[in-house]
């Protein structure tokens, strides 16, 4: 017992400081996701959290666990790989990094969701790479909305083409949009951004109905994205701090 308190002792003080702040984020989180739907007249159900817990460790994530978190954003393979075996199983991991090629089998074999989707040769692999025990891969297209060219994310008017993809492949089930876009100091610059995969998203919804998700919104900005149609928020330091 002595020995255990001894080799788990820097485990336990952090347990100990981290289990307050935490689960504080978390309420002021939700708190902001409600006001922000209040606002705008949208029921507070239309837009879920996802918690971004790349470079967090394991027991980070066993906290937001425990204190009521169910989906968790990852960004890099080779990390989640390595966390999700120690978490427990009906956690929903959502794949939102860039995805190279060579990396899709992983992303198939582990994830439920991919967020990141923007180009036909992912769609082809992913498809085929999708075990068959695991339900359909739930996948969200990127757009590169602010049409800033080193950004990830296929450009607007390829988004139909590659959602037809999506749609015609069994092992993949299009659920809608993803869009990290640049924020900028003019609230309504951003807004109208914001707006634009809205738009981009309801088009969307006349190709299938499976598509009900539209990912955007991040700490500095799920206000204004909530306000403009968001069904989904990505918060990573607003719930656990900033990242190294
Ligand atoms: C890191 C990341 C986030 C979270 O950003 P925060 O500003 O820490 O909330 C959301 N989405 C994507 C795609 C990310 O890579």
């Amino acid at each position: 017992m002595l020995d255990w308190l001894i080799s788990n002792f820097f485990y336990l003080i952090g347990l100990i400081l981290s289990m307050p702040p935490l689960e504080n984020n978390i309420t002021a989180v939700k708190l902001r996701i409600e006001s922000a739907c209040l606002k705008v007249d949208r029921p507070i159900a239309d837009v879920s959290l996802l918690a971004v817990s790349k470079t967090r460790s394991a027991k980070t994530l066993k906290l937001a666990y425990l204190a009521g978190l169910r989906q968790f954003g990852e960004n890099y393979v080779s990390e989640a790989q390595e966390k999700i075996p120690q978490l427990p199983a009906d956690i929903i991991w959502h794949f939102i990094g860039p995805i190279q090629s060579n990396k899709s089998r992983i992303i198939a074999e582990n994830f439920s969701w991919v967020q990141s989707l923007d180009r036909i040769k992912l769609v082809q692999r992913l498809n085929n790479q999708r075990p068959e025990h695991l339900p359909p891969l739930q996948c969200l297209i990127q757009v590169n909305i602010s049409e800033e060219e080193q950004k990830a994310g296929i450009a607007p008017d390829q988004v139909e083409t590659l959602a037809k993809a999506i749609i015609n492949s069994p092992r993949l089930t299009l659920r809608g949009l993803m869009a990290i876009p640049k924020v900028t100091e003019k609230a309504q610059e951003n807004a109208a951004i914001f707006a634009k995969m809205t738009a981009l998203f309801n088009h969307l919804k006349t190709l299938s109905a499976t598509v009900d998700t539209l990912s955007m919104g991040m700490s500095q900005d799920m206000d204004e994205a909530i306000a403009q149609g968001s069904t989904m928020v990505r918060i990573g330091t607003d719930l656990f701090g900033p990242r190294n």
